[in-house]
């Protein structure tokens, strides 16, 4: 049977000071705060929620009306040109999550054991996931303390002969410093595939995200700035990765002829239910990143001078989504830490999330990095959190969040 992996807080040695501690229940319970508390205004602000109030519903109801809700029909292919072509892509290959995406566009390189992957420590567990699928060898880099992002002169000293992919992810909807990145990768002769799974409609020198590299990979999960409640997609420019990717997709199905397969395919098909959902999403995408950038704006301008606190950063080359809106506490300026400023919020009915916890800590691949040390990745677990982020947060809703954070350290 299965055993799982089990590490305590005493055998991490001094990494389990950055371990967040457990959520803090969210009450409605709140103190009001007048001012922002209007009786329409309501007592939880979630850490997000999508937007689905375009042309979602009748897309789907076509879908059902038309027989045609399975990995045929046409609002797939529709969504697949779509949405690439919002990315400055040729292909897009729909399926069913952004984990499965990242594995998709993985296995169209034909990696062998041994093979290395480097990725950042500092992201999102499917990323290290789907590189293990693959037998592959994760290698871990830390992040750069601007921006938050993968640390391209720690990429460079990781790189080995047997190295055969990057994996950039645009943590949080900022780009990570591709020119740098594909320069060094070209040199090398390593492919580049970008974890865009937080970045719809992110830029890079006014370049889109998903068509930064070789191949990028997406997540439509429900809390992603598209959604197709679960759903993920492949983009890229190359001919020859589009067509592995959609064959592999559909169990590796050969043209020749039918039940006959050349490679280990996968069932990693969108439905067309979903695709409906994204058709319409797509519609809206500039709306979305506007309302997220907005609303980033509005809570920099609330929060970059309340001691202690860092407001998320943007390089001039970027365009930032802001897929979550994150920001860092330093304990002895703001007086106190990240946990107990959660517990505050949570008590006042805001839901917020703590940033992720890097992949060199978790029990599951804590023996391959033992010993290794990534301090700009730990010092964002320890400090760093989100704040409700969700496309559709109100003035008011954005105005109580940062009336919180002010007094909760006395303000
Ligand atoms: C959400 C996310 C994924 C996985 O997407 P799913 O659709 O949940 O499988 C992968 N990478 C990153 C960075 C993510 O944030």
């Amino acid at each position: 049977m299965l055993q799982p992996h089990e590490l305590t807080l005493e055998e991490m040695g001094d990494l389990a000071e950055i371990i967040p501690a457990k959520d803090p229940e969210v009450r409605i319970s709140y103190r009001p705060i007048p001012d922002f508390d209007r009786p329409s205004a309501r007592s939880i602000i979630p850490v997000c929620e999508p937007t689905l109030d375009g042309n979602e519903l009748k897309y789907v109801q076509q879908a059902v009306e038309t027989n045609w809700i399975s990995s045929a029909g046409s609002f797939i292919r529709e969504f697949e040109a779509k949405f690439a072509e919002a990315c400055g892509a040729r292909y897009g290959i729909a399926c069913a999550n952004g984990t499965v995406a990242l594995h998709l566009a993985l296995a169209t390189l034909g990696l062998e054991p041994g093979d290395e992957v480097i990725i950042p420590t500092f992201t999102m567990i499917a990323t290290i996931n789907a590189v293990t699928y693959c037998g592959a060898t994760p290698v871990l880099v830390d992040n750069e303390p601007d921006f938050w992002q993968m640390d391209v002169a720690d990429v460079a000293r990781k790189v080995t002969p047997r190295t055969r992919a990057i994996i950039p992810v645009h943590i949080y909807g900022h780009p990570v410093d591709m020119d740098a990145l594909n320069e060094l990768a070209c040199r090398h002769g390593i492919t580049v595939i970008e974890d865009a799974a937080e970045a719809h409609g992110a830029e890079y020198k006014g370049r889109r995200a998903g068509g930064l590299a070789a191949a990028a990979a997406f997540s439509f999960y429900g809390n992603k700035i598209l959604t197709t409640g679960e759903g993920g997609m492949v983009t890229t420019n190359d001919q020859e990765i589009a067509r592995l990717a959609w064959n592999l997709r559909d169990h590796a199905f050969s043209s020749e002829r039918h039940f006959w397969h050349k490679y280990v395919g996968f069932n990693y098909r969108m439905t067309n239910l979903q695709a409906a959902v994204g058709l319409a999403q797509v519609e809206r995408l500039d709306e979305l990143v506007a309302a997220r950038r907005q609303n980033a704006a509005l809570y920099t301008s609330l929060l970059r001078d309340i001691p202690g606190i860092t407001t998320p950063p943007e390089a001039e080359w970027a365009k930032n989504v802001f897929w979550m809106y994150g920001i860092m506490v330093d304990r002895g300026a703001y007086g106190m830490n990240r946990d107990q400023l959660r517990r505050v919020l949570a008590d006042n009915g805001i839901e917020t999330r703590t940033f992720f916890i890097p992949m060199h800590c978790q029990p599951v691949y804590w023996d391959a990095f033992k010993g290794q040390r990534f301090p700009v990745a730990e010092r964002l677990c320890r400090d760093g959190f989100y704040l409700p982020s969700a496309s559709s947060l109100t003035v008011a809703e954005i105005e109580r969040v940062a009336a919180v954070i002010d007094e909760a350290c006395g303000g």
